[in-house]
């Protein structure tokens, strides 16, 4: 079944993790035996290969560049403009892998549909098994390209409203303007607050753009003052439910409620601190807690129930942000195994339009009328 994953952060990996996602998983880990500059050496569960074998046909990937002031702790670019300078380095690397045929890139709803049709016909003429592990014979070779659809995730790196104007250019159609906080424009997880007078800046001039707002990582005074001040299309790429796993970084009941009334959809992450309670990062192990990939499934479900139903659930891995096996359900071994997570819901009940719509269709639906013609 074609599964669209809803954040990656593909080109992140590919410069500062100096990943070469074209290269079979095994490879990528082994060349990375003896590192200890990132928490995930070694560990990595994302490429292209993996994608492929998983079904995965469509992502939403990133550009992702913090600036951080004098006192910030956070890792970070020291000016707007480096910040600037990277993500289009990040560009580079994603046109980089379109002419190699490795990517292709969606800014429109035609070349949606193009690419929906493209995966749908791939998937049927060898279709990934959904038996608990995927086929490795399946979609290596001689399959289609991953089509994904650019977005910005923390908005240090747009200069001014020209360069926003500029990045829509080149493909931009999401932008969460919040990452880890405090940032320029918004102030994020781990921070409090609302908007600066720049951030509502920001939501206008993405208004008048016809962008996407990814609400994830917003703090709970901006995610409602966002609701109340966008007008266009809202989906949280990246979020769990805190009422499974307490923190300000997952959306409580009510916001999932609100997102759901507003029409959006709802990624559910793997990032293990998301997902379950009490997480302590580089301390706490999946196999500690007994963390498996039906945890995911909960989420989804909880986002459900709340909704009333299966419309506003989707899947927004995050599986390379910064963390890789340590930090992930324990039976997970790569990407691919997203290709389980339709078989998870049909054992709890779901129809198998349900399950589809979870799998793709919601975003594609979504994003069918969110993308310009
Ligand atoms: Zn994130």
């Amino acid at each position: 079944m074609l599964i669209l994953d809803a954040h990656l952060d593909l080109s992140m990996n590919a410069l500062e993790w100096n990943r070469d996602l074209t290269r079979p998983i095994e490879e990528i880990r082994e060349r990375e035996q003896g590192l200890a500059d990132k928490p995930d050496r070694g560990r990595g569960v994302v490429c292209f290969p993996e994608m492929r074998r998983g079904g995965i046909g469509i992502c939403v990937a990133t550009q992702i560049a913090r600036y951080v002031k004098r006192a910030n702790p956070l890792p970070g670019w020291h000016s707007p403009e480096q910040a600037w300078a990277q993500t289009q380095g990040q560009l580079a690397w994603y046109r980089a892998m379109e002419e190699r045929g490795e990517l292709v890139q969606i800014k429109t709803r035609g070349e949606l549909q193009k690419q929906v049709e493209l995966w749908n016909g791939a998937l049927v003429s060898k279709p990934a098994r959904l038996d608990g592990h995927a086929d490795r014979a399946g979609l290596e070779t001689g399959a289609p390209p991953i089509g994904y659809i650019l977005s910005l995730e923390g908005a240090d790196s747009i200069l001014s409203f020209k360069h926003l104007e500029q990045a829509y250019e080149q493909g931009l159609r999401a932008l969460g303007p919040a990452h880890y906080g405090p940032g320029l424009y918004a102030q994020g997880t781990d921070a409090t607050g609302k908007f600066p007078a720049r951030g509502r800046e920001l939501l206008r001039e993405m208004d008048r753009l016809g962008m996407i707002l990814d609400v994830t990582h917003l703090t709970d005074e901006e995610f409602w003052e966002a609701l109340e001040l966008y007008q266009g299309p809202i989906w949280a790429s990246h979020s769990d439910c805190r009422a499974l796993a307490p923190h300000q970084r997952q959306l409580n009941d009510d916001q999932i409620k609100a997102l759901a009334e507003r029409g959006a959809v709802i990624g559910a992450a793997l990032d293990a601190w998301m997902m379950v309670p009490n997480w302590v990062r580089q301390k706490t192990t999946p196999q500690a807690v007994g963390l498996k990939l039906e945890k995911l499934v909960e989420h989804i479900d909880h986002a459900c129930q709340l909704a009333g139903s299966a419309r506003h659930s989707g899947i927004g891995s995050d599986l390379d942000g910064g963390f890789g096996r340590e930090q992930a359900p324990m039976d997970l071994e790569t990407i691919a195994d997203l290709s389980r997570i339709p078989d998870m819901l049909k054992a709890r009940g779901y129809s198998d339009g349900d399950i589809r719509a979870i799998a793709h269709g919601n975003f594609l639906t979504f994003l069918n009328s969110a993308l310009p013609q």
